[in-house]
């Protein structure tokens, strides 16, 4: 298939088309392993919402390669299609012929960023979400005036009205996947240092995220208790900060490589055997630090050793073996549908840990959705980018965990389990983190289903 500028923007001009630069372009030869088979279409999800052959893998994959060659300009007409994708890497997946998707699209994010001027609107939100998010310590000021905002009822109010949808639906976005707050999100009390129970098999690292620590503080506490448990010391540097997932999967490249170095420098003295996160979004990044840092001289070689550290809290105790005892959550079988985060599944290749895992727990029944391995809309900060391409994915996502039947839904990313929460909508089936099922189980807690 041919692109031409006529094909995207109308525009016959083919001369000195504002393109790429020369800083880490989306690589040709990574293009070329594209043999423009469609097999990765019927997995992508902004394909399955637009409908469009530019919105998918094979559609931006030959967009790359016409602005590499200078054949049409990086604008809004082309900018729009990688601003489409979800990074949810499910075409990485599918591809028969292992194209690097992955690798293409961030070093085409970065270039996006780079070399496309967006709107003051869009630079605006943003900016907001950039400055915001990865930014545990600023976004906790925020905390109390949303307390406020939900306790004097406003959430319902500004969705009632449609008030805020109609003059930004990024905002309305961002309004509506707010968590609720709570006394929890105040505190920040993991030690430094928490010990084994019992005889000590490892020393790991654990990492809080950003969302994950305010938001969703009883996860991080149950993914302790539950490495405890099993036999490791937990040592939680306080001088880590953001593990640059958002800013590296939004083409942020210098705020991403100083997040990273910030990490490594906050666990070089911890002499931990491994470095734990429990959100998948994280987690995948952290795992990429050899390939951010790649150009750093100075971070290079520890990047590389960082990153080969790095494990998922359920790879791990996957891999080492849980050695307590576990309970029963109900007094009944319990169905739980365990729901793939993206970047565990595609990116890092986790589902069948997590799953290992939660069939451990006595009465515990898995149901499995159609449709598993598409994305819930979250990927991120997508669904404050793109709402509307994220709120159809939100709903059929949903509807397909809800046809299983289960009692409980399961999620290891904190953006899935937003996501889903919000598109629950009055159904009062809950989330909950495979970590604070085991917590449970370990603990003997009784649901309440
Ligand atoms: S990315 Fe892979 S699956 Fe998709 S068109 Fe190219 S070769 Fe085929
Ligand atoms: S990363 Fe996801 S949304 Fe993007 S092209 Fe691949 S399958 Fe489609």
């Amino acid at each position: 298939m041919q692109v031409s500028e006529n094909s995207v923007n109308n525009t016959p001009s083919l001369k000195n088309l504002k393109g790429f630069d020369g800083n880490n372009p989306p690589d040709p030869k990574l293009i070329d392993s594209c043999v423009h088979c469609g097999f990765c279409l019927s997995t992508c999800p902004s394909y399955r919402v637009l409908g469009k052959e530019m919105d998918s893998p094979r559609g931006r994959i030959y967009l790359m390669d016409a602005i590499n060659e200078g054949e049409i300009a990086l604008n809004t007409a082309t900018a729009q299609h990688f601003d489409s994708c979800l990074g949810c890497l499910a075409c990485v997946t599918t591809c028969p012929s292992g194209v690097q998707y992955d690798k293409l699209i961030s070093a085409t994010r970065h270039q996006v960023e780079r070399n496309y001027p967006r709107s003051l609107p869009d630079k605006l939100v943003r900016q907001l979400i950039f400055t915001l998010f990865p930014n545990p310590d600023l976004l906790r000021l925020f905390l109390f005036p949303l307390l406020v905002y939900q306790k004097l009822g406003f959430p319902q109010l500004i969705r009632a009205t449609g008030l805020l949808k109609k003059i930004s639906p990024r905002l309305a976005a961002m309004e509506s996947i707010l968590p609720k707050i709570t006394l929890k999100s105040f505190q920040d009390n993991l030690p430094d240092v928490i010990p084994a129970q019992g005889k000590k098999r490892y020393r790991v690292g654990v990492i809080l995220g950003c969302v994950q620590r305010l938001f969703f503080s009883p996860v991080n506490e149950a993914t302790v208790r539950v490495l405890t448990a099993n036999g490791c010391e937990v040592v939680i540097p306080k001088s880590q900060g953001c593990c640059a997932a958002l800013p590296e999967h939004q083409g942020q490249t210098e705020q991403a490589k100083a997040l990273a170095r910030q990490m490594i420098d906050s666990f070089a003295d911890t002499n931990v055997d491994f470095v734990i996160i429990n959100a998948a979004g994280c987690g995948h990044t952290l795992k990429e630090y050899g390939h951010i840092l790649a150009d750093d001289p100075e971070y290079r070689e520890k990047a590389q050793a960082f990153a080969a550290k790095v494990k998922d809290a359920q790879e791990f105790l996957a891999t080492v073996g849980l050695t307590t005892k576990l309970s029963p959550l109900t007094d009944k079988p319990l169905n739980l549908v365990y729901q793939d985060a993206c970047h565990l599944l595609h990116g890092q290749k986790i589902s069948v840990q997590p799953r290992q895992l939660l069939r451990q727990i006595p009465g515990v029944k898995l149901k499995e959705p159609i449709d598993a391995a598409l994305c819930c809309g979250s990927a991120g900060v997508y669904n404050m980018l793109q709402p509307e391409v994220a709120e159809e994915l939100g709903q059929q996502k949903v509807q397909n965990l809800l046809n299983t039947g289960a009692d409980l839904i399961t999620s290891a990313n904190p953006g899935c389990t937003l996501q889903i929460t919000k598109h629950l909508q009055g159904n009062k089936i809950s989330v909950l983190h495979p970590m604070e099922l085991l917590d449970y189980s370990i603990r003997g807690v009784q649901l309440e289903i």
